[in-house]
């Protein structure tokens, strides 16, 4: 497994963005229900507190979602952490993920498979979370500025998708950039705008959707904004 230098100093952090925080936070979701082990794992490790705007790092380890700019938002842990939970269970070799926003999931995903490609279509976000990640040496993921509702051809097929925002239905590019047997993993909003996460398995052309669970995400949205 990819293990990107973690420089202590810097990221043991004081106060509110401590270690103790952090595992206080970990503790937390486990009593939730997270049982895998290497999810807690990692997300012990990763510094969340560094993928928020400095105002807001204090607040980086409560059980909440917390504003990035752009009208985006960093997910609550807990949802971080069953998504990831969800995409281990399949020891993907490929990853594609949909909506960097902070770069903080896909911190957590870098370390938990071995190759990991993440698009956003807001350019701010896109720097800051690339400038983040490369500061991390989480030098296995590619990031692109680009709406992902197309995927990423050039890198496709992968083992599994998944999307970060909400869509009402799944763009068919990211379904048929799935390998055989490939999965994704993705929030989608029923009739009543009501969100689910999907577990979608490609089996030749044929899709199986099972819902998961109620989330809430912000949506899936076309175009990019440089
Ligand atoms: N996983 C992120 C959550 C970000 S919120 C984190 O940990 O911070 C969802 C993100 O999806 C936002 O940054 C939003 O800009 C992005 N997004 C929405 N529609 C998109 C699209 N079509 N292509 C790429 N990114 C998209």
């Amino acid at each position: 497994m990819h293990s990107p230098d973690l420089r202590p100093g810097l990221l043991e952090g004081v106060g509110m963005t401590s270690q103790r925080t952090r595992d206080r936070m970990v503790e937390r979701l486990a009593q939730q229900g997270i049982g895998d082990r290497r999810v807690l794992d990692v997300m012990t490790r990763a510094p969340r507190h560094l993928f928020l705007d400095e105002a807001l790092s204090h607040r980086a380890y409560e059980d909440t979602s917390l504003p990035i700019g752009h009208g985006q938002t960093l997910s609550r842990p807990w949802i971080v952490a069953r998504m990831s939970e969800l995409v281990v269970q399949e020891s993907p070799a490929r990853v594609l993920e949909v909506g960097t926003g902070s770069g903080y999931q896909t911190l957590v995903l870098a370390r938990l498979v071995p190759e990991l490609w993440s698009v956003e279509r807001i350019n701010a976000l896109h720097e800051r979370a690339g400038e983040r990640l490369h500061w991390l040496g989480a030098g296995n993921v590619q990031l692109r500025l680009a709406d992902g509702g197309h995927g990423w051809p050039e890198a496709a097929p992968f083992d599994l998708v998944l999307l970060t925002a909400c869509a009402s239905e799944i763009p068919m590019p990211l379904l048929a950039q799935l390998e055989e047997g490939g999965i994704m993993i993705a929030p989608v909003a029923d009739r009543n705008g009501e969100q689910w996460l999907v577990r979608v398995r490609r089996q030749g052309n044929q899709f199986e959707r099972e819902r998961l669970e109620r989330v809430h995400f912000v949506p899936l949205l076309e175009g990019v904004i440089r």
